[in-house]
């Protein structure tokens, strides 16, 4: 039960936290909210009567009586699993792994420079195919089965992404599933022959850039130190013309050196991208690009400038989308995704070359978030129950967080590299997150 209140973009907004319900409220509500449920109504006229009239405000508690009647606000909470949630330890979706290898050097990449703290290699077609079979083993009752073809960069060893398209194709007739393929990629080896295959054969794409010329070619340069955006930006335009522009995301990565990344936003909407994503990098806070807490004020104004940016753009192209102020005021159906999050480590994994198993590509090479292997199955059953068991009820902060059904407890990879435990999150993320969630409602609260 409660309530989280802000003011942006011009308007007064109360959030019932556990229906989710969203109100665009005059400011007599606004203010006198806060003290509807500890005090009477003759105490509440006696407080404001200096700035309101009586009858104003007897009409303002009014109307949060009827939404309090409604359950559109003070609702109480509901817990929506807690144990049950993939009690059949289903498969949903995984990140395939088929180059530890990059022909990028990019600062910041979690990925070491593509070898994931270990050897470069390549993914073999039977570890590929006995990939694709063990996700259906696992995949239960469930006819989609998401694959991410990842890196490194998956264009290193295209032939294999071409053969276990081929090879799901085939399989997932037989045992009436269908493949959802994905790719991530630098673009840096995008030829023609392979964005005709990509876009005939992959339901999204992600594209890795990140803004402005100068930011992506000093934190991506190619292994030769030279910048990548001049080689990167031509192939990926023609890519997202021929796919028609639709299902794929450019995705970029701010640090510590562009935190005016409302500016790399408008570069990529002057490059002519539309669907486009900026995430704060993830990293050990000592690295000198980290995102830190001297950091953090200037970020939650950027997004506030970057909120008001995004509506004037959208003003005259409703197209024009950023992933985190993409917000379902509805929530849709599902209210168990609302409070697990990703799924990491259960509905969701990450494979490697040689056929490793982990909770996500974030972790592949820390051993000790090894699940198993592809080969013998999930055998590491402890640490799997430790991310099933991981949600917005049991991690630390997240039972009271205002924001809990919109973030759904944030990123387990986040959590365990800044505090060592995925059940503490990054506080630094936390607050980015909070501030994301009040843009995205405030943009929908304008565009309404
Ligand atoms: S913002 Fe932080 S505390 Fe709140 S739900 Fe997300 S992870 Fe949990
Ligand atoms: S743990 Fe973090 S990086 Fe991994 S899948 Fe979940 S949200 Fe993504």
């Amino acid at each position: 039960m409660g309530i989280h209140k802000f003011y942006l973009n011009d308007k007064y907004i109360i959030l019932d936290i556990a229906s989710g319900s969203v109100h665009v409220v005059d400011k007599i509500i606004y203010d006198l909210v806060d003290d509807f449920e500890n005090m009477t109504k003759s105490e509440i006229i006696e407080k404001y009567k200096k700035e309101y009239e009586e009858e104003l405000i007897a009409e303002a508690l009014d109307e949060i009586k009827i939404l309090k009647e409604e359950g559109l606000l003070f609702s109480e909470d509901q817990t929506f699993l807690k144990e049950h949630y993939n009690e059949a330890n289903i498969i949903k979706a995984a990140c395939l792994h088929v180059a530890h290898d990059c022909n990028l050097s990019c600062n910041y990449c979690f990925a070491s420079q593509g070898n994931f703290k270990g050897q470069r290699e390549l993914m073999n077609e039977e570890v590929g195919k006995r990939a694709l079979d063990f996700l259906i083993e696992n995949s239960g009752n469930r006819r989609n089965i998401e694959l991410d073809f990842f890196g490194g960069e998956p264009l290193m060893n295209f032939d294999l992404v071409k053969k276990l398209v081929a090879y799901g194709r085939k399989i997932e007739k037989e045992h009436n599933k269908h493949f959802r393929f994905t790719i991530t990629t630098n673009g840096v080896l995008l030829s023609d022959d392979k964005i005709d295959f990509i876009n005939e054969n992959m339901d999204n794409v992600v594209l890795s850039l990140d803004g402005r010329k100068d930011i992506n070619d000093c934190m991506r340069p190619t292994v030769n130190g030279k910048g990548s955006y001049d080689i990167i930006v031509p192939k990926f335009k023609k890519l997202v013309e021929k796919r028609g522009d639709k299902d794929y995301y450019i995705r970029g990565t701010f640090t510590n050196s562009n935190l005016d990344f409302s500016e790399d936003l408008k570069t990529f909407y002057e490059e002519g991208f539309e669907k486009t994503s900026i995430e704060p990098v993830v990293t050990d806070e000592k690295e000198p690009y980290a995102i830190r807490e001297e950091h953090l004020e200037k970020i939650l104004q950027e997004y506030e400038k970057l909120s008001k940016d995004y509506m004037k753009i959208r003003k005259v192209d409703k197209d024009f989308l950023f992933f985190h102020f993409m917000i379902d005021l509805n929530q849709g159906p599902c209210a168990v995704k609302r409070s697990v999050g990703c799924g990491a480590g259960s509905e969701y994994v990450a494979i490697t070359p040689e056929g490793d198993v982990y909770p996500c590509h974030q972790f592949v090479g820390e051993e000790e978030f090894k699940l198993g292997d592809i080969f013998n199955g999930i055998k590491n059953t402890e640490l799997r129950d430790e991310f099933k068991s991981t949600n917005i009820y049991t991690k630390k902060s997240c039972p009271t967080c205002w924001a809990r059904y919109y973030c759904s407890g944030g990123c387990h990879a986040n959590a365990f590299y800044s505090n060592g435990n995925i059940k503490e999150p990054f506080e630094i993320g936390c607050k980015m997150e909070k501030k994301r969630i009040e843009c995205a409602i405030s943009i929908v609260a304008n565009e309404m």
